[in-house]
């Protein structure tokens, strides 16, 4: 799925609407702030939120692969960087990309928020409210026996290398181990926005409304088309057609992609210079260990343990991590009869993910073609191909230490590595090997494009989400990242669309008195 699904036709005309806030999207950011507005809904003022992507019944989460991705991401997961380097992977539905995330759960640290330089953005008030939506979505750590052996394996390695390793915490209830998190949890087991905040957030007075794409945003108010029912997903609360809606205030929580690109396309570019720049994506690839006998790999939650071992060193983390049949495949470097094989030994496949910690750079950014929609220009640099060999070398290590008889690293002379190997990764494993286009690269941790900071010449929006120079205009999503997380992200998300919130109650009245 890319670009609108439905045009309406010039003949058709634009209906009114009016609200004290409108919400766009309902991610990991417009999520948490729904919920966070609903004492302003308790006391009688609108808010809504308005999602581009549909409702989908909980017996339409199939696990089955391609089909999945085809409802759930843009682009099935594979929107491409303009240099075709890279795939990004984020979803449109009731919950945005929590619908498809694992649901590992981590307090960013304090030495990042510290790196970030912005005054009024201390660690201490993003733990606080890390800490709420830690409870608010039962986040907890597995108990052993819940951990399957792809992760087992994952640890012991690490031990035996002494590389430190931690358990993820993860934010399930009721989890049956069915390994399909990322394409939507078939047992409504994984606690994202759509389970958690978005159903309280309309419990108590918002309105959310389905397959209604924000087209435009000006001053006070957005244009948006309401898309028609389609094969799958619940119907949109509204009439499908063309929409203007007048707000006192606006929150944008598109996500990184759709949020710089919406305000890019609406004349947002001329007063905001840095609008859609200092993207980071965490760029990752799937490696792939082979051992003698079948291991429980797809069955148990996919994500139990992460190795920051690297993190300053080498700007690396690497994470568990089990994909389908597909995405595996895609990831492999070459055709023929050795990815054939590795494929067909799927139940004795070990997997890590890797993932680049990589710095914002203006020019790594989110921008807007003729017909307005986003294209992404992202660079994958040399220190960033730097800490993915590191990171290679790393896992080929982990596997052979866990006893897998084989591994496949994409930047290695061949397409199997052998234990006896082992000790002369540093040759092997190298930048001679890593072409780009070849090896399959990924980002899912999407940061920055309306990043918080205090000029508008090098940020978007405040430490608030208020847009510089705008007071009726919020950002409240990934895309206010000043730099990447260096870990999983959402928790932090959260807690600034907490902020975000906290000031749209405050400023509320304020706004209404001066439209
Ligand atoms: C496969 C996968 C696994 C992940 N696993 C983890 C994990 O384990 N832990 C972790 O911390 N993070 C994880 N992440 C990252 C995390 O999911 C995202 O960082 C987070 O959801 C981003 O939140 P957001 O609010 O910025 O955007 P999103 O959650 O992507 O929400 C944006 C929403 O806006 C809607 N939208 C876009 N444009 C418009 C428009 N024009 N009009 C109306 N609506 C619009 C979209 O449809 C979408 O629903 C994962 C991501 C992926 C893709
Ligand atoms: S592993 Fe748990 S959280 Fe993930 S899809 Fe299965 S039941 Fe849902």
């Amino acid at each position: 799925m890319s670009g609108p699904l439905w045009d309406p036709g010039p003949a058709c005309a634009t209906r009114e609407r009016e609200y004290d806030v409108v919400i766009v999207g309902s991610g990991a950011g417009g999520g948490a702030v729904a919920k966070e507005l609903v004492p302003l809904a308790k006391d009688g003022l609108r808010v809504a939120v308005l999602e581009w992507g549909p409702r989908f019944r909980d017996d339409e989460f199939t696990g089955r692969e391609l089909d999945m991705a085809g409802k759930l991401y843009f682009d099935s997961g594979g929107f491409l960087t303009r240099d075709r380097s890279m795939t990004l992977a984020f979803a449109r539905a009731y919950g945005g990309s929590t619908v498809v995330y694992t649901g590992t759960s981590l307090t960013i640290k304090k030495r990042v928020v510290e790196s970030w330089r912005i005054p009024d953005l201390g660690w201490e008030d993003l733990r606080h409210r890390s800490a709420k939506y830690i409870e608010e979505n039962n986040v907890h750590l597995l108990l052993d026996e819940e951990v399957n052996e792809n992760n087992r394996l994952f640890l012991s390695g690490c031990r035996k290398l002494g590389y430190r390793v931690e358990q993820f915490p993860v934010n399930v209830q009721g989890c049956r181990g069915s390994g399909l998190c990322n394409l939507g949890c078939p047992n409504a087991a994984k606690q994202g926005t759509n389970r958690v905040q978005l159903p309280a957030a309309e419990r108590g007075g918002v309105e959310v409304v389905t397959r209604c794409q924000v087209t435009r945003i000006g001053e006070r108010w957005v244009e948006a088309t309401v898309h028609p029912a389609g094969d799958f997903g619940l119907p949109p609360e509204w009439e499908p057609g063309r929409y203007r809606i007048r707000a006192r205030a606006i929150v944008v929580a598109a996500g990184v992609v759709n949020s710089p690109s919406l305000l890019l396309a609406s004349g947002f570019g001329d007063r905001l210079p840095a609008l859609g720049r200092y993207l980071t994506v965490h760029p990752a690839l799937i490696l792939v260990g082979e051992h003698a006998r079948r291991i429980t790999n797809y069955h148990g939650h996919p994500k139990s343990y992460y190795c920051d071992h690297f993190e300053e060193s080498d700007r690396f983390l690497l994470e568990t991590c089990m994909y389908f049949p597909f995405t595996t495949a895609k990831n492999l470097a070459g055709f023929g009869a050795e990815p054939a094989e590795l494929l067909s030994a799927y139940e004795r496949l070990q997997m890590i993910l890797v993932l680049a910690l990589d710095r914002a750079d203006p020019e790594n950014r989110v921008a807007v073609d003729r017909e307005g929609k986003p294209v992404v220009h992202y660079r994958v640099g040399e220190d960033v191909i730097r800490s993915l060999l590191a990171a290679m070398r790393a896992s080929t290590r982990i596997f052979f230490a866990a006893g897998a008889r084989r591994v496949h690293a994409p930047a290695a002379p061949a397409f199997f590595l052998h234990p006896e190997q082992a000790n002369d990764l540093d040759r092997l494993i190298d930048r001679r090997h890593f072409h780009l286009g070849r090896i399959s690269i990924s980002g899912a941790h999407l940061m920055g494009g309306c990043r918080m900071g205090t000029s508008p010449t090098d940020s978007v929006a405040n430490a608030w989400g208020e847009v510089h120079g705008c007071p009726w205009l919020f950002v409240a999503d990934a895309s206010l990242f000043p730099g990447a997380a260096d870990i999983n992200p959402y928790v932090t998300i959260m807690a600034f669309a907490d902020r975000v919130a906290e000031r749209v109650r405050e400023k509320i009245r304020e706004l209404a008195r001066a439209t």
